[in-house]
Parts: C-alpha cells; structure tokens; sequence
C-alpha cells in the first residue's frame, strides 16, 4: 500500500517556495507585534528608542554639548540632566523627532506599521487606523523617509553591481506604462494569415496611435524622471541583492549614469547593465563591464542577468501606482529611497525592521526638509544627479487666498 501512494503521480508539480516567499511564512519572520507594542509602558519605550539611537539607555552623549556619560535620568519627565553643561535632554532631543506633538508612543506604533507594509503604507491608510490628521502623518513619514534618504542611501558599495534606469514618473512614464518591454514577445509562434480575421479595410479608427519612438538627443518632456538603481549581489546564490543605492535624473545619459556609479560603487566593483550606450564607457571606471541585451532575453546562457535591479524597479512601481497614487518629482527620490529600503530589509524579522528605520532616521540629526513644514517652511527643490532644481510646489501659493464660494 505504502509504495502504491508513493508511486501516485502528482496532479501538477508543486513549485518548491524558495527565497523570500519562504522566509516570509517562516516562524523567524514574524517576533513582534502590535500586541507586544501596546504592552510596553512608557518607560520600556523611551528604554527602546534610546537603545536604538545610542545603543544603550545608560551613557549616551548629551545632544547639547556632547558629553558622554551616565547622565542623571529624571523619570517623571522622562528626560536626562546632562552632567557637564546641565541642560536637559529627551531621546528625541536633536533627531528629526525633535519639537516632536505626537506621544512617542505614537510615532512608534505609526511607524511600526508603516514599515510592516511590503510596498508601502498611504498617509491616508495610517491616518483612518491611528486618528491623526494628514499634515501629522504625511510629515511624520517624510522624516522617517529623510532618515533613510540621507542616513541609509548611502555609502560605497563592492561587489558585484546591477544597474538600471526606468521611467518613474512623467509622459514618457504613462506612455510606456502597462506595454510590454521589447524582447518580452520573441519566440511567440505564428498564426497562420488563413486562421486570422480579415483586417477591415480602411481600418477607420484602430484606438490612440503607438507613442513615437524616443532618440535620446530628441527634446525631453520636462517632468520626465529617471530613477537609476544600483544594487549589490549577494555572494551566496540565491539571496537575491544585498545593497540598494538610488538617484533620480532627467536623462539616462552617460554623464548622470557615470555620476551615480561613481558615487556608488567602487573601482574594484563588477558592473552589470543593460546594452545603453551611455553605459559604454564602464569599463574605464570599474573592474569589469557587463552587458545583457534585453531583447535576447532576460538571463544570458552564462547566467549574466541584471534581475535585481529589474525586481527594484517593480518595487518601485508597485509603490508609485498602488500607495503614493500621485507622487510629485519633487519628493520622488524620498520614495525611492524608502523602496530601496523596504528591498534591502526585507528577510529581516518584525522587531528587527523597527529597528533598523528608527536607527536610520534617528542617526541624521534634525529634520533638513520637515521642520516648521506645517508653518509654510518647505524644502524649495528637488534632488537631482544634475544637481539640485528649483521644485514648485502644488499646494496654494504662500499667502494665496482660497477662492470664495460662488
Ligand atoms: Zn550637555
């Protein structure tokens, strides 16, 4: 009996969970929750954010003139007294949580489960869960974004690099939107002309006509936005990339693509791209330059595959059109730089996410971008690999009176 049932034919092959997905339904992926966070009193988290931010709760550096000692704690404020220039001091004195309304408390639960979120959370989404109004939320996230663009985006990278460029936002973005990518159709067998409808003749309206093709040296639409990514191998096969770092530019020309590999990767690193011709001078600046010619394939018979950086980008786009709905060119670099970050912390567990997002964000110093933002004080441009623009902003205009009611 035991050899019949071994013998039975399966009905369909089952595919073998590898990867992410496994590690996902995997017992370490999931050790903390919502449950766990509401237990915390309010001295357990205070203990938790200064362990994050100076890895211990004991001895830290007074923000106000870095004295680093075991300063006296006051636990009806919970604040230090710093023992060498007397002021006092929270855990989020000098962060971007800095002048901070919300309980933090708050600020842990809202980020927590922003950052449980595989693409994304909207604004929108957190502000219904945790009754908090819009301008709170949407800048409370842009700090922890700020967190991660300027304390986590960066550092050089070695290894084995992937490299891409794709349209993020723009024209050029919607025209090329929900089409297949050249290359994605070859191979495809014929019909037979006898099996296909007769074509009616004149054909009098076949839908929109086919967006025109785009030399690079043609003129640019000017909301057009590239979002190059760069990301490091794993060195053991089969865990995907390791490091993500990302820019955003007007063009996927040499000069930019050079800037951000430069900026990036180091000169001992092997560089994988697809056949772009800005991409042709690599091989002066890196160890090694290879190629994959998308209309081959997606992975060459040796393996060279730039499936990475394309799994990034689908990331990216799955937030653009599914969370941030209408993200503006003048913060897209903050939302790549949280992609990046939701790709590069993914097989890590619940608790140890939080960790990482508020060690990143409370590592920069205060808020460059969010300070004083619901008091009229934005951050006047975008950033860009051609340098920072002047970005416009799509609110009312500063002083502007709102239109009276007909
Ligand atoms: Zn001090």
């Amino acid at each position: 009996m035991a050899t019949a049932a071994a013998e039975k034919p399966a009905l369909f092959p089952i595919r073998k969970r590898t990867g992410t997905a496994a590690y996902h339904l995997s017992k370490e992926a999931v050790d903390f929750g919502f449950e766990e966070l509401e237990r915390m009193t309010k001295r357990q988290v205070v203990t938790f954010v200064a362990e994050m931010r100076w890895g211990s709760a004991k001895e830290m550096p007074c923000p106000h003139c870095g004295t680093f000692d075991e300063h006296y704690f006051r636990p009806l404020e919970d604040r230090w007294k710093c023992k060498g220039c007397g002021k006092t001091f929270s855990v989020t004195s000098g962060t971007v949580f800095a002048d901070r309304k919300l309980p933090l408390v708050k600020i842990l639960k809202v980020a927590f489960s922003w950052a449980n979120g595989a693409s994304g959370k909207p604004a929108l989404q957190l502000r219904r869960d945790w009754n908090v109004s819009y301008p709170t939320v949407f800048t409370l996230l842009h700090k922890l974004r700020e967190g991660l663009l300027r304390g986590f985006n960066t550092g050089i990278l070695c290894g084995v690099q992937e490299m891409d460029g794709m349209d993020v936002n723009g024209r050029r973005y919607k025209e090329k939107r929900n089409r297949p990518q050249a290359g994605g159709r070859t191979g495809e067998p014929k019909i037979p002309a006898h099996l296909l409808k007769p074509e009616p003749s004149p054909p009098e309206f076949v839908g929109p006509p086919d967006p025109p093709k785009h030399a690079k040296k043609a003129k640019q639409p000017a909301d057009r936005r590239l979002l190059i990514v760069m990301r490091q191998r794993s060195v053991s096969s089969g865990k995907g990339a390791v490091a993500t770092r990302i820019a955003i530019a007007l063009s996927e020309s040499a000069a930019t693509v050079t800037a951000v590999a430069t900026r990036f990767a180091s000169a001992e690193s092997v560089v994988l791209s697809d056949e772009d011709p800005s991409y042709a001078g690599f091989s002066k600046y890196f160890a090694m330059h290879k190629t994959i010619n998308h209309s081959k394939g997606y992975a060459l018979p040796d393996g060279t595959n730039n499936n990475q950086a394309e799994s990034f980008n689908w990331r990216m786009r799955r937030g653009v059109e599914g969370i941030y709905l209408s993200a503006s060119n003048k913060y897209l670099k903050d939302y790549a730089a949280e992609q990046a970050w939701r790709e590069d912390t993914r097989r890590l567990s619940t608790s140890k996410k939080l960790r990482h997002l508020l060690h990143a964000a409370l590592s920069v110093g205060m808020s460059l971008w969010w300070r004083g933002y619901s008091h009229g004080a934005h951050r006047g441009e975008e950033l860009l690999v051609e340098g920072p623009m002047a970005a416009r902003g799509r609110g009312r205009k500063a002083g502007a009176k709102p239109k009276p009611p007909r």
